[in-house]
């Protein structure tokens, strides 16, 4: 990494782009909303967005606009790329449990003197019905479901599913995108993906006698409705915290955050 840092130079965004000298905006993405900011960007001749997926899925859903798929290489490989491309913004709308990206981008926009808008999508919160258990991270549900009488909902993505390979006792529903490498002992595996629908989520629940629900913080409405589903069913759930991932406040939609495009190009998005 640069030992140096730059600073930003407002300046640079002063005049307005044309269709020959865009300005080049880097979205980290892998969610929908990072989806919804490269199609509204896509389709202005003033700016030109690069859509960053970390190739976890083999079939993602493509953004609109130019893609590039894969790490950068840590802090100073993406300070490389930021300089390389000639980048004059980074959004970071990755997921709010993606916290590594999430540091490294503040790291390397810091070094390499280019402005960063994080964005962070606000998280659930319980309601009056809801039956909820903090915890603050997977391990730690892990060691509280592991009980014979749990039939746990499992829906966490494929990459961390080894939490609960040391779970002999619950069995577990697991729905994922793709297939994981490695499941609970006990287990049945569904493959889908959201966004999910709350009568069919209850239906689920209900036909394979769910007991107990997992899931991440993750907020945002595509996957909510098995929260709601375990509240309508009165089933409790596990609820894993946040990571941090800024140090500095984050905008909370694709609105929020196209308004701060706008403050740092200096002409509407
Ligand atoms: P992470 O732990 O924060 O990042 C691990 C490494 O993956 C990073 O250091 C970086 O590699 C690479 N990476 C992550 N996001 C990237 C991106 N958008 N573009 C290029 N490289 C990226 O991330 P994660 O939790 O594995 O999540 C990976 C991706 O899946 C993210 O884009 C996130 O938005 C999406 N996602 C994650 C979750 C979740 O629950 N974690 C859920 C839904 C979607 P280098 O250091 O080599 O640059």
């Amino acid at each position: 990494m640069n030992s140096e840092s730059e600073t930003v130079n407002p300046m640079r965004f002063a005049q307005r782009r044309t269709v020959a000298d865009p300005a080049r905006v880097l979205i980290l993405g892998g969610t929908s909303e990072a989806l919804q900011i490269a199609a509204h960007l896509a389709a202005r001749s003033d700016v030109m967005v690069i859509s960053s997926l970390a190739g976890r899925v083999n079939q993602p859903r493509l953004p609109v606009g130019k893609v590039r798929i894969g790490g950068f290489g840590g802090v100073d490989g993406l300070a490389s790329y930021l300089k390389q491309e000639n980048i004059a913004v980074v959004i970071d709308a990755t997921h709010p449990f993606a916290s590594r990206i999430s540091r490294n981008a503040e790291i390397a926009c810091q070094s390499a003197g280019v402005p960063l808008i994080p964005m962070e999508r606000p998280p659930w919160q319980p309601g009056e019905r809801d039956r909820w258990v903090t915890v603050p991270d997977l391990q730690a549900a892990a060691a509280l479901v592991n009980n014979q009488a749990s039939r746990v909902f499992l829906s966490i993505g494929r990459q961390e599913l080894g939490a609960f390979s040391g779970c002999s006792s619950a069995w577990f529903l697991v729905r994922a995108i793709e297939r994981p490498d490695e499941l609970p002992p006990k287990s049945k595996l569904i493959l889908n993906r959201g966004p999910f629908h709350l009568e069919a989520e209850i239906q689920m629940l209900r036909e394979e006698s769910i007991n107990l629900l997992v899931s991440k913080n993750s907020g945002g409405n595509a996957t909510y409705p098995k929260i709601q589903a375990a509240s309508e069913l009165g089933i409790p759930v596990v609820m894993v915290d946040r990571p941090a991932k800024y140090t500095v406040p984050a905008a909370a939609t694709p609105a929020d955050v196209l308004l701060k495009l706008e403050e740092l190009l200096g002409y509407p998005i």
